[in-house]
C-alpha cells in the first residue's frame, strides 16, 4: 500500500519509541495468539498481560508520579491503534488498567491516586476493573441500584453489576453506587474495592461472541464495607467523573477500531492479490478493489477523528461530542470492514482457518460497549441543540 494517513502526522521522538515498540509487541506477540485465546474462550492470556507489563506496555497511560509513562491521549491513540492492529481483544487486555486508572485520576486525591494506582505502575501490575453496568442498568447508567449507605466512617455496598470486563481477574475494582436512586446521575458515587472485601464475590465468566482475551463475569456487593477514604471525589461526583472517563476511552475505542479495521484490509489486500478467479487476481475485478477502496477511506477517516479528538483533549478542550463521533464512525467502519474482509475471501472468509471471521465478531462489541451507537448518536444529536 502507498502512503497512508498515518504518514501525515508528525510523530515526537517519544510517540516514535511508544508506536514502534507496540507494533513489534503486537506483531511478536499478539497477533500469534489471537485464534487460540478465541478457541479457549474464557481465559485471559496473562502471559502476554506479564511480557507487556514488563516493558511499561500496561501503564504507559498512567501519571509519571505512579510510575507510569504519563504520556498524551494522542500517544495513547497512536498505541492503541498499533496494539489492536495485532488483535484487538488482546490489545485491550493490555491497556485495561488505564480504564481503572481514569475514573481515579479524575476524581481521586493524590494520596489516592498514590494509593491505588501506585501497584499498576510497577512490573508485576494486578488486573483492575471497572463496574457501572447492572442488569436493569445499561445505557441508562444514571438509573444504578447498588446503594451506598453511610455508616459512621464507612459505606456498606450492596447489589448486583454485570458484564464486568476482568472481573474474574481484578484485585481491585472501581465501583459505581448510588446514596440515593432518586437523584439520579447526582447521587452517583464512586469507590475504590479490594477483590479481598468480605461480601464481594464474582460470578461465573460470561461466555461471548468475541474479545474473548477479556474475561466478563456478574460482580455481587453483599454488605461490602468500605472506609470513607476509599470514596473518590465527594458524594454525587461519580457521574461527572464517569463521563470524563468516556470522553478519553471513547477516542481509544476509536483507535482500536482503526487498528482492527486495519488488521482486516491488510489481510483482504494481500488474499485479493493472490487469488486468482476468472483468469486474473480478484484484485483485478473492479468491485473487489472498490470494496478494498472504501476499506482504506474508512480506516483513514476513523484514524483521523480519533487523533482530532486526542489532540483537543490534550489541549484542554472538552471532547464529548468529537469522542463520541470517534467511537461512533470508528466502531461502524470496523463492523463494515470486517464484514468487507470476510466478503472478499468468499467461503474462505468464513472458515476458521483465516483470523477475518473473529475480527467480525470482535469488531461487533465495540458498536455496544462504553454507550451503544445509538447513544452515540444521542450525545452527538444534543450536541447540534437537536433533543
Ligand atoms: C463484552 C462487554 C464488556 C463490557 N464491559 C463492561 C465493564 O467493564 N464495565 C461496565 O460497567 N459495563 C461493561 N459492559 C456493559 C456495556 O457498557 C453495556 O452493555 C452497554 O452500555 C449497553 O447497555 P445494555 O447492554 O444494558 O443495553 P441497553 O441499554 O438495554 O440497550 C439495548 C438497546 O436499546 C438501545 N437504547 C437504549 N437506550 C436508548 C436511547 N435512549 N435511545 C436510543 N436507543 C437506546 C441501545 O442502543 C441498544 O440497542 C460491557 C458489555 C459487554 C458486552
Amino acid at each position: 500500500m502507498g502512503r497512508t494517513v498515518r504518514d501525515g502526522l508528525r510523530l515526537s521522538a517519544e510517540q516514535e519509541q511508544f508506536v514502534e515498540l507496540a507494533r513489534e509487541f503486537a506483531a511478536r506477540e499478539i497477533r500469534p495468539r489471537g485464534r487460540a485465546v478465541d478457541e479457549a474462550d474464557v481465559e485471559s492470556p496473562l502471559d502476554v498481560w506479564e511480557k507487556a507489563a514488563a516493558l511499561g506496555l500496561t501503564s504507559f497511560m498512567l501519571p509519571e508520579k505512579v510510575g507510569g509513562g504519563g504520556v498524551s491521549l494522542l500517544t495513547q491513540v497512536l498505541v492503541q491503534e498499533e496494539l489492536c492492529h495485532g488483535d484487538i481483544g488482546i490489545g485491550n487486555l493490555v491497556t485495561s488498567n488505564g480504564f481503572f486508572g481514569a475514573p481515579v485520576e479524575q476524581l481521586g486525591t493524590p494520596e489516592q491516586q498514590e494509593r491505588f494506582l501506585g501497584p499498576l505502575g510497577t512490573d508485576r501490575p494486578p488486573l483492575t476493573a471497572v463496574a457501572v453496568t447492572e442488569p436493569a442498568s445499561g445505557s441508562d447508567a444514571a438509573s444504578i441500584r447498588t446503594s451506598a449507605r453511610r455508616e459512621g466512617d464507612e459505606y456498606v455496598l450492596n447489589g448486583q453489576k454485570t458484564w464486568i470486563s476482568n472481573a474474574p481477574y481484578a484485585e481491585m475494582f472501581v465501583v459505581f453506587a448510588t446514596v440515593d436512586p432518586a437523584l439520579r446521575s447526582r447521587g452517583v458515587t464512586a469507590f475504590v474495592v479490594p477483590r479481598s472485601a468480605p461480601g464481594l464475590t464474582v460470578g461465573p465468566p460470561l461466555r461471548k461472541m468475541g474479545q474473548r482475551a477479556i474475561v466478563n463475569a456478574e460482580v455481587f456487593l453483599d454488605d461490602v464495607r468500605v472506609p470513607v477514604e476509599d470514596r473518590l471525589g465527594a458524594e454525587g461526583q461519580g457521574f461527572s467523573g464517569l463521563m470524563r472517563t468516556f470522553d478519553a476511552s471513547r477516542v481509544l475505542i476509536g483507535a482500536a477500531t482503526t487498528g482492527l479495521a486495519r488488521a482486516a484490509l491488510d489481510f483482504a489486500t494481500s488474499y485479493a492479490a493472490e487469488r486468482v478467479q476468472f483468469g486474473v487476481p480478484i484484485s483485478r475485478h473492479q468491485a473487489v478493489a472498490f470494496r478494498l477502496a472504501d476499506m482504506a477511506t474508512r480506516i483513514d477517516t476513523s484514524h483521523l477523528l480519533a487523533v482530532r479528538a486526542a489532540t483537543l483533549y490534550d489541549e484542554g478542550h472538552a471532547v464529548t461530542q468529537e469522542a463520541a463521533m470517534a467511537k461512533l464512525v470508528g466502531s461502524e467502519n470496523a463492523m463494515w470492514c470486517t464484514h468487507a474482509a470476510v466478503q472478499t475471501l468468499g467461503g474462505y472468509g468464513y472458515s476458521r482457518e483465516y483470523p477475518v471471521e473473529r475480527w467480525m465478531r470482535d469488531a461487533k462489541l465495540e458498536e455496544i460497549e462504553e454507550g451503544t451507537s445509538d447513544i452515540q448518536r444521542l450525545i452527538i444529536s444534543r450536541g447540534l441543540g437537536a433533543r
